[in-house]
């Protein structure tokens, strides 16, 4: 079966494609150039090339971006929604995030439905736990009946411009199933913050995804003085459980319609920190002081993951590994 996956050359998305490919799909990727289109495919073995091609979509905010893509792809049977602008460096919240995010997803499915309506039986979209999580009124216990809101007014300050990105993005692609009836189905993969080994064809880490800069940052030795602040996010998933939730959100058929919180357990980067430690003693001098304080809340709220194990039967990696695997990764590309 035939999967088309957006954002090919991103971190979670490098994750997708290793997991669908040896579940024997053949992947279409979009990528923004050819030259990243090339590294991918020559990051797996020669035997399983002839089950990965590309399509260039420079950028999916454009009208019509995903158009030739899907036409050149008419027996598409999955479509994974993967690219979405995700980095800390805001110069302009429309152009270059709440555009790319809506707009991309829009036009993804306008153009499925114009191009490739009579294979696709699904339309897999790669939310986020910001559609959920309430950061200024937190719920006692999230699950996937919660909704997270945001302004315009919000979106465009720059401030919540992310987490409008992810909100809009998502609803917008629940209004065009209302709106549309197309003969596909949504479901939406909604991550807590994701970390885990970088993508195979990363050589070095300074093109490294953004959420995975703190343990990259930490092995660096740019936090041995003091231990950065967290930040707003303590939940963490593992990459290959957010890519598992995707492969199985294309099988089970009971998915249909649905939204799932995905998210592995707590973490601060203190504990980060000290799990390398642990695991890797040669760090330990460019570690933050076994001393520093851990900025974890006394009091977070819960985490209810229950759907994500009954419907689409992930087992959630801990921290520990997780942090194992991704220093492991990182060290040869150092
Ligand atoms: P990456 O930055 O690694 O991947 C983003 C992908 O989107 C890249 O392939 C990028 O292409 C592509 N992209 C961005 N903007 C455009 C554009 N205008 N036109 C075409 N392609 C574009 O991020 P992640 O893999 O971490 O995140 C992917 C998705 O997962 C995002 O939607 C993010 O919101 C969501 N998510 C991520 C979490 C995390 O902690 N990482 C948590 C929850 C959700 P290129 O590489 O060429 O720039």
């Amino acid at each position: 079966q035939l999967v088309f996956l957006t954002g090919g050359s991103g971190f979670i998305a490098s994750h997708i494609l290793e997991q669908l490919l040896f579940h024997g799909y053949k992947v279409v990727v979009s990528v923004r150039s050819a030259i990243k289109g090339d590294s991918i495919i020559s990051s797996y073995p020669e035997d399983i090339r002839k089950d990965i091609s590309y399509e260039v979509v420079e950028d999916i905010a454009q009208d019509g971006a995903f158009d030739e893509a899907i036409k050149s792809n008419p027996t598409i049977d999955f479509v994974i929604h993967t690219a979405s602008p995700y980095h800390n460096n805001i110069q302009d919240p429309v152009k270059e995030f709440l555009d790319p995010a809506i707009k991309g997803t829009i036009g993804i499915l306008h153009s499925i439905q114009k191009y490739a309506a009579a294979s696709v039986k699904r339309f897999v979209l790669l939310s986020s736990i910001s559609t959920i999580i309430n950061p200024f009124n937190h719920a006692d216990v999230y699950n996937e009946e919660v909704y997270g809101t945001t302004t315009w007014e919000e979106a465009i300050s720059g401030r919540l411009t992310y987490r409008a990105s992810k909100i809009y993005s998502e609803r917008a692609a629940f209004e065009f199933m209302a709106k549309e009836k197309p003969n596909f189905d949504l479901v939406t993969v909604n991550p807590s913050f994701v970390l885990g080994p970088p993508p195979k064809h990363l050589t070095s880490l300074e093109a490294l995804n953004t959420s995975n800069h703190r343990i990259r940052d930490l092995i660096l030795g740019k936090m041995q003085k003091e231990v950065a602040p967290t930040g707003p996010s303590h939940v963490f998933v593992d990459v290959r459980d957010v890519a598992t939730a995707h492969i199985r959100a294309i099988e089970k058929t009971e998915a249909s319609g649905q939204r799932f919180l995905i998210a592995g357990g707590y973490f601060s980067n203190k504990r980060i920190a000290e799990l390398i430690r642990e695991s890797f003693p040669q760090y330990n001098d460019v570690l933050p002081p076994v001393a520093s304080a851990d900025d974890f809340p006394d009091n977070i709220y819960g985490i209810d993951i229950s759907k994500s194990k009954t419907v689409l039967g992930i087992q959630y990696r801990d921290l520990k590994t997780c942090v194992q695997d991704t220093v492991e990764a990182m060290i040869p590309r150092m």
